[in-house]
């Protein structure tokens, strides 16, 4: 017998061992999310996925589908919710998109867009980290990362190295480069490892490509995150 959840009072099956963000992504069903990639294990860091089952808040991404379990996910109390965070990451960084070469193709603007968040609510916090431009191929603008950790676990999982991890904890936390200089040059990245190419922002940038594809006709320029999803 087919096993279901209910998401937003629609029936959705599921298989033994998915998450709640497996079986909705099978069912063209959108939970929003920032540190989740189908390819690297859940880490559920950003809560941006977060939703109600049963009446309780869990993680989307992590969490597994249960037999008949109840989800709340677009709710005016979990957009509230998601919309605060998205409110807090702006803030926290340098997110200033006009001036960024992802704009358009940045999951962080899409999830904006997708929710209309027009203006920034907190005090921007106009962080001063370095920028690292030392690779021939890549730069990495350390006041863009969100702290996803998607390049580090896309080094480990799929490029099989080492190269980023995620220092400190709480507000000190920061991306680091495993290298001894601590410089990106200096490390075995290279520019078709799949870490280069997983960052969902404008914080790991090719270099020799700026403006390849024009603003207005980028991914998200064109259609709504639910619609296209993280695939770039
Ligand atoms: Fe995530 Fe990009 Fe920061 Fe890596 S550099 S942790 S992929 S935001």
């Amino acid at each position: 017998m087919t096993q279901h959840i209910i998401i937003d009072k629609i029936k959705v099956p599921f298989v033994n061992g998915q998450t709640i963000m497996q079986a909705a992504n099978a069912a063209n069903i959108y939970i929003p999310h920032l540190c989740h990639n189908p390819k690297l294990e859940p880490r559920s860091s950003c809560k941006i996925c977060t939703i109600k089952l049963n009446n309780r808040y869990v993680s989307a991404c992590d969490t597994p589908a249960v037999s008949k379990g109840v989800i709340e996910n677009n709710t005016e109390e979990l957009i509230n919710n998601r919309l605060r965070l998205l409110q807090m990451l702006f803030v926290e960084g340098n997110h200033i998109c006009p001036a960024c070469e992802r704009s358009g193709s940045c999951q962080l603007q899409a999830i904006a867009y997708y929710y209309k968040m027009l203006a920034p609510q907190f005090t921007h916090f106009y962080p001063k980290n370095k920028v690292d431009a030392s690779h021939p191929d890549f730069i990495i603008d350390f006041n863009r990362c969100i702290l996803c950790g998607l390049c580090v676990r896309a080094s480990i999982k799929l490029d099989q190295k080492h190269v980023f991890a995620l220092s400190g904890r709480g507000q000190n936390m920061q991306l680091i480069v495993n290298s001894k200089s601590g410089k990106l040059s200096d490390s075995d990245f290279s520019k078709d490892d799949q870490a280069a190419k997983i960052c969902p922002v404008g914080a790991i940038l090719p270099k020799h490509k700026g403006y390849e594809v024009p603003v207005g006709q980028r991914i998200y320029d064109q259609k709504l995150i639910d619609i296209v999803g993280d695939d770039q």
